[in-house]
């Protein structure tokens, strides 16, 4: 399809001129002066400015914020080479800041748009004008971005323990399984915690259910505070937790664990009116080479977790080959 308007100075209304008023795309003609001709309905109606008014006018009066050079450029090509030129609301929300149709119901107070800028070619044969088709695209873009917003929130959903916050087993076990490949490449320390919580039927059975979550919430938070950034942690099973420490290790492991297991014996759960404390035991294992699985890896550490809790519980014990 080509597009070009044969433009009439002529003042009488056609039923073309009716089909411009009442279409829901704004429609603007401009001459080489970016002085408005032609203002549509939709275009009084989402701006306020009345077409008698504003007949004559450079554009830019109309829209402050408008960059002048940029929507120049974009103009000429279709000044010069006759082309028409498309921008879509993905590379910017609009070109011509307007309110939202409806801006109460919409969760955009400002239009999405759509551009077309065509040439006009006048009587002589010579393109002095072009026309700018606004289309309003608000519901079709809050359509999609909700449903990337949605998908990014699945996405995270299916990572995250939903008590916790913390990443969950299967991804847990996802990262771990990349870090052990990326280990065995590129031949940094790194090293794998599990912490357990000790006499947790204990807490179950005295407090209830609702008071044990509570009290993992509490060593989620806990973990939270005394890892880094880059650290990996993650909720394994019931009161069973792992945290991967890229860059780090044994000796540097164990101080976070000592960090990790002195908070939690040093903390007290409110849960409704009672006061619980808890402590917890910790297995430590370095990654060495002598780990053919990332299995491997994680059985030493639970090992290591095992004597924790066989030599007296609420301490770290380091995995020996
Ligand atoms: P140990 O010191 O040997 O670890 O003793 P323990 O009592 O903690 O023993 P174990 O690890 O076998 O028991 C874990 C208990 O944790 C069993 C289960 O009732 C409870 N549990 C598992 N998942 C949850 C959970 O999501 N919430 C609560 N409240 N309890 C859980
Ligand atoms: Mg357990
Ligand atoms: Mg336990």
């Amino acid at each position: 399809m080509t597009m070009n308007l044969a433009y009439s100075n002529e003042n009488h209304v056609s039923w073309q001129q009716a089909l411009v008023e009442s279409i829901e795309v704004g429609i603007i003609v401009v001459n080489t002066n970016f002085e408005i001709e032609e203002w549509n309905q939709f275009m009084e109606n989402h701006t306020g400015f009345e077409s008698t008014d504003v007949k004559g006018n450079t554009l830019f009066k109309y829209f402050s914020d408008l960059d002048m050079h940029w929507l120049k450029n974009k103009c000429r090509p279709v000044f010069e080479m006759h082309t028409p030129v498309f921008m879509v609301w993905e590379q910017r929300q609009y070109v011509f800041k307007m309110q939202a149709a409806r801006p109460v119901t919409s969760p955009s107070e400002y239009m999405y748009q759509n551009i077309t800028i065509f040439p006009v070619t006048g009587s002589l044969g010579k393109v002095d004008r072009v026309c700018i088709l606004i289309y309003d695209v608000t519901d079709q873009a809050m359509g999609k971005i909700r449903i990337e917003g949605l998908n990014d929130r699945l996405k995270q959903i299916s990572r995250i323990d939903g008590l916790t916050n913390l990443f969950n087993r299967r991804y847990w076990q996802e990262r771990f399984e990349r870090e052990y490949k990326l280990t065995i490449r590129n031949k940094t320390d790194i090293s794998v915690l599990i912490l357990d919580i000790d006499h947790f039927k204990g807490v179950n059975d005295t407090y209830g259910h609702q008071a044990g979550d509570a009290v993992i919430q509490k060593l989620a938070d806990i973990i939270r505070v005394a890892t880094r950034e880059t650290d990996i942690p993650g909720r394994y099973g019931g009161e069973e937790f792992v945290i991967l420490l890229p860059d780090t290790p044994g000796e540097n492991a164990k101080t976070v664990a000592e960090r990790i297991r002195k908070l939690a014996e040093k903390t007290t759960v409110t849960h409704e009116t009672t006061a619980i404390n808890f402590t917890v035991s910790v297995g430590i294992a370095e990654f060495n080479t002598g780990f053919k699985q990332p299995l491997a890896w994680l059985q030493a550490a639970d090992t290591a977790l095992y004597d924790a809790k066989n030599s007296g519980r609420n301490r770290v014990v380091t995995f020996r080959m």
